[in-house]
C-alpha cells in the first residue's frame, strides 16, 4: 500500500493509464485497453516492487499514448483536467452522497469529486455492484464507503441520509443521479403504471432526498444540490422515439431545480441541474445504438458524437465547490452543443 502511496502522490498514474485505455477503446483495440485497465486493480500489496515496475512501465506507455496523434485532444484535455484537479483538492473535507453511483456517469462523478478530495459515499441497488465500485475507488487511493441504496425506495433513501450523516456530522454535496426508464417508447404508448415508475424514481425521490439532505447540509453550514436531468428535459421532442415520459420527468427536475434554489437561497444551499446529452453508458446504449441515432446526431449535435460519463464529472466537481458560489437555480446542459431552450 506505502508503495502505491507514494507513487500516487508523484503521478496520478490512474488517471493517465485509464485516460490511455479510453483512447484504445475509442480505437476499437479493445484487449489492449482491457490490459491497460486491468492493471489500474493492481494490489500493490501482495507484490509491491513487481507492482511498483509495472505500473511505472503502464504510465510511461499511457503517457506515449496520449501524446500520440491517435489520442484524441478531448481525451487529453480531460485527463489534464483531472491532473489538475487532483493538485488542487479543490473538495477537500467535503463529503458528497452521489446515488446511482456505482457505474456509469454517478460513478464518473464519485471518481472526480473523490480525486478533488471529498469522501464519496456511492450507493446504488445492488451490494455486489457497490464492493466493486468501492474497490475500484480505493484501489485508485480514494476516498470512498458505500451502502445499497434502491432511490425509489424511502427507508432506503432515509437510511443513506441518515447514516452519513450521523458518520460525517452532516454532509456538503448531494448529487440526486438515478433515474429509470423501464419502458422506452413514444409517449402515447406509456402506461400509467409505467408513468408512475419514472414519475417516482425520478421526480418524487430526488425532490424527497433533497428535502432530506437539507437539514444536515444547514449543520454544515453551506450545501450543493445536484440534480441530473437531461438534455431531454428541454427537448422533450428531440428523440421523441425513444424518451417519451422519461423526458417529461427531466423537464420536471429543470422546475424542481428553480423552485428549490429560491427556496433556499438565503439558507447556504445552491440548487442546480446538469443536463447530459448522449452519454455511453448502459443505460444510454438504447438510444446510442440505435441505428437511426447517427442521422438524429448529425442534424442535432454541433459536436456530432456522444460524451462520456467522465465529461460529465468536472461539471458536477465545479457545481459542488466553491467556484460555483454565486451559482444557483441553473440547469447547465453538457450535450455537445445541442440546443437548450424550450
Ligand atoms: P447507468 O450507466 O446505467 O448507471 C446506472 C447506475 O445506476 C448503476 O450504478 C446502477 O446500479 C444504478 N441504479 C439504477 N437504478 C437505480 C435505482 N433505482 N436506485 C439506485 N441506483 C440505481 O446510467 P447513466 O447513463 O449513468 O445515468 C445516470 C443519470 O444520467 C440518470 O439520471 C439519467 O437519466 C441521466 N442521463 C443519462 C444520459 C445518457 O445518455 N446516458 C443522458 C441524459 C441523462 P445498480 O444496478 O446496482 O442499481
Amino acid at each position: 500500500m506505502e508503495t502505491q502511496e507514494v507513487f500516487a502522490d508523484k503521478v496520478p498514474y490512474h488517471s493517465i493509464i485509464f485516460s490511455a485505455s479510453l483512447v484504445y477503446k475509442q480505437r476499437l483495440k479493445k484487449s489492449k485497453a482491457a490490459t491497460l485497465f486491468k492493471l489500474l486493480t493492481i494490489d500493490c500489496r501482495t507484490t509491491p516492487h513487481r507492482s511498483f515496475r509495472m505500473l511505472k512501465n503502464a504510465t510511461l506507455l499511457s503517457r506515449r499514448i496520449l501524446l500520440s496523434p491517435i489520442a484524441g485532444q478531448d481525451v487529453r484535455q480531460m485527463t489534464t483536467a483531472v491532473e489538475l484537479a487532483r493538485q488542487r483538492r479543490s473538495l477537500q473535507g467535503r463529503v458528497a452522497v452521489i446515488t446511482a453511483s456505482t457505474d456509469g456517469i454517478g460513478f464518473a462523478m464519485a471518481q472526480r469529486l473523490a480525486a478533488d478530495g471529498a469522501h464519496v459515499v456511492i450507493s446504488s441497488r445492488n451490494q455486489k455492484n457497490v464492493d466493486a465500485a468501492l474497490e475500484k475507488l480505493k484501489n485508485e487511493g480514494l476516498s470512498a464507503s458505500g451502502m445499497v441504496c434502491h432511490a425509489g425506495v424511502k427507508e432506503d433513501r432515509h437510511r443513506l441520509i441518515e447514516s452519513t450523516a450521523a458518520e460525517f456530522g452532516g454532509f456538503d454535496i448531494l448529487i440526486s443521479n438515478a433515474a429509470v426508464n423501464p419502458d422506452s417508447g413514444r409517449l402515447l404508448k406509456c402506461t400509467e403504471q409505467v408513468w408512475d415508475k419514472i414519475f417516482d424514481v425520478n421526480v418524487k425521490a430526488s425532490f424527497f432526498l433533497a428535502k432530506e439532505a437539507i437539514p444536515h447540509m444547514e449543520k454544515r453550514g453551506k450545501g450543493s444540490i445536484i440534480f441530473i436531468s437531461s438534455i431531454g428535459g428541454y427537448l422533450p421532442n428531440f428523440a421523441v422515439d425513444f424518451t417519451g415520459a422519461y423526458a417529461l420527468s427531466k423537464t420536471a427536475l429543470l422546475g424542481v431545480t428553480k423552485l428549490l434554489s429560491m427556496e433556499l437561497g438565503t439558507r447556504g444551499i445552491r440548487v442546480n441541474s446538469i443536463c447530459p446529452g448522449l452519454i455511453e453508458t448502459r443505460f444510454g446504449d438504447v438510444i446510442t445504438n440505435d441505428k437511426r441515432t447517427p442521422t438524429l446526431m448529425y442534424h442535432n449535435c454541433p459536436m456530432r458524437r456522444n460524451g462520456k460519463p467522465e465529461e460529465m464529472a468536472g461539471l458536477a466537481a465545479f457545481l459542488a465547490s466553491d467556484d460555483a458560489s454565486y451559482i444557483t437555480g441553473s440547469n447547465i446542459v453538457a450535450a455537445g452543443g445541442m440546443q437548450s431552450n424550450f
